[in-house]
């Protein structure tokens, strides 16, 4: 069987804690790979590794970093399908949408090309008489990532190409059950001539997480997952002294408005609840349907629905593929279930479903879920499956209450052909990615992404100018070349004339 190990220094590294994890073909059920697990020793390795690259990496020139990403980002665009194949064939991702996810990594390698434009700083002369003053972002040093399994090759790339075109070095930390495409992006950096040290990547489980949050030589870390988990990244980094932007999990509502294009709100319902079978942060969980809206956008949602072909991920003819793990397929179906207990009509029911061939495939048909309630737990946990949940409400300031109720804050959308429905729901909404007609509101590499409340804990969103931010530090120099006349004794606190 495969082993993934780790790559620490600029090349592969062998497990040495004798513990490893199974990695799965979600489509087959078969084990294909293991994968090592780190143990806090040879974490530490790979920060050693990355604070002795940082000696000359973290004062490399911008025009050294930048010629490097430039590399990094025509190797990337060169092996897109090969970093597809890998996702889909550990996650289970279509091959399309796989393909997808490395376009919007790119995006932030792009970004990190155009790093110099970034830190260019700001001057102020003659502030006072002969005294300017320059504000200067500098690296951090060693920075730590961990990532979750429903975008291996995205959200690593949120973070590691922005960090090390900042000067940083970096440790990533990959979703365990997804392991091989972070190898392969950090077997490419290495191709670009990332020196050694600059990119590593340890695999592993708690243990591995935990060492990185305790390590006294990483400066910030980065985390995306589920809410419970950040929380306790960011608790334990912060109390460590570490700098943590730690990403969580999301609940994410569409509101239809009675004037909407209730055709395109189908659509968007259908593509943004089960595109990945569900399994996206900022996958559409719930519709929130005003008055009469209800009934004819369930009936066209059930429509696209039934027609929907689920089936392994690289087959062409597929549109959703399998979920992570047979124990989390078992937890998605049993809130269709607990749904129809506490009241839910179950309009369409996936659990149960199967593929032929693949009969061992973790499958879940896509569910619809009407006259669910704040109370139910189908609408209170994040479920992260094809599950979609309506709600049924009477107004937009039922609606409105409804959604900045909910605990989360990630991404929503509004549909409506109201300019001026749209303005206020934009401005009312607590959330910190807006769709407006958009279901899935990602923004682009050059703005950032992140939640509000419980979908981010930290001050900075990741990735574009909140991403450079956190990956430097501030400084302010205040500088006078002296001329004869600056002397005196004033003890006064400085000020300025
Ligand atoms: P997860 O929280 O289980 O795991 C994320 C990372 O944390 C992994 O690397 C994992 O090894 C590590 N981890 C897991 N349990 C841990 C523990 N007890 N202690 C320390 N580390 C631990 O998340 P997941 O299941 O891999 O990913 C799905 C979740 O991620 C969903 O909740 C989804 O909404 C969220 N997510 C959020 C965003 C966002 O941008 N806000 C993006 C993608 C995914």
């Amino acid at each position: 069987m495969k082993t993934i190990s780790h790559w620490i220094g600029g090349k592969p590294v062998e497990g040495v804690s004798g513990n490893f994890g199974p990695v799965y073909n979600p489509a087959t059920g078969a084990q294909e790979k293991q994968v090592a697990f780190a143990s806090a020793d040879e974490v530490d390795a790979a920060v050693r590794a990355a604070k002795e690259a940082f000696k000359t990496w973290g004062t490399s020139s911008l025009a050294k970093r930048t010629s490097v990403l430039f590399k990094y980002r025509e190797l990337l665009d060169a092996h897109r399908e090969e970093i597809a194949q890998l996702i889909t064939a550990e996650h289970g991702k279509v091959h399309s949408d796989a393909l997808g996810e490395v376009a919007r990594g790119l995006e932030i390698v792009e970004l990190a090309c155009g790093i110099p434009e970034k830190l260019k700083g700001e001057l102020s002369t003659q502030v006072s008489t002969r005294v300017d003053v320059a504000a200067i972002r500098q690296s951090l040093g060693v920075v730590a990532g961990i990532t979750p399994f429903n975008f291996p090759a995205m959200v690593p790339m949120w973070m590691f190409p922005l960090a090390i075109a900042c000067g940083n070095t970096f440790v990533l930390k990959p979703s365990e059950k997804v392991p091989s495409a972070a190898f392969k992006l950090a077997e490419l950096a290495a191709e670009a001539g990332l020196p050694d040290g600059v990119l590593n990547v340890v695999n592993g489980d708690k243990v591995a997480v935990d060492a990185i949050l305790e390590h006294p030589d990483i400066a910030a870390v980065s985390f995306v997952g589920s809410t419970p988990i950040a929380r306790y990244i960011h608790t334990t980094g912060t109390a460590n002294g570490k700098r943590v932007q730690a990403l969580g999990g999301a609940k994410n509502h569409m509101l239809v408005l009675p004037d909407a294009d209730l055709d395109l709100a189908a659509d968007s319902a259908i593509n943004a609840a089960y595109g990945s079978a569900g399994e996206r942060c900022m996958a559409i969980s719930v519709v929130v349907a005003v008055g009469e809206t209800a009934d004819p956008l369930i009936g066209k949602i059930k429509e696209r629905a039934d027609k929907l072909r689920i089936g392994p991920g690289d087959d062409p003819a597929s549109e959703m593929g399998p979920l992570i793990t047979k124990v989390h397929r078992d937890k998605v179906a049993s809130y269709v279930t607990g749904a129809a207990a506490q009241g839910a009509d179950v309009v369409i029911d996936g659990s149960g479903y199967t593929v032929e061939g693949y009969e061992d495939g973790h499958w879940m048909g896509v569910s619809l879920l009407d006259h669910v309630t704040p109370e139910m737990d189908a609408y209170r946990d994040e479920i992260f499956g094809p599950v979609l949940s309506v709600v049924r409400v009477e107004t937009y300031d039922e609606a409105i209450a409804l959604m900045n109720n909910s605990p989360w804050g990630n991404g929503t959308a509004i549909f409506t052909r109201d300019g001026g429905a749209a303005r206020r729901f934009q401005m009312e909404v607590e959330a910190g990615m807006v769709g407006v007609n958009v279901p899935i509101p990602v923004p682009v590499g050059y703005h950032s992404f992140g939640g509000w409340k419980d979908s981010l804990f930290g001050d900075h969103h990741i990735y574009g100018n909140d991403g450079v931010h956190f990956y430097t530090r501030g400084k302010v120099v205040t500088t006078r070349w002296p001329d004869p006349s600056d002397g005196g004794i004033n003890l006064g606190f400085p000020s300025h004339h």
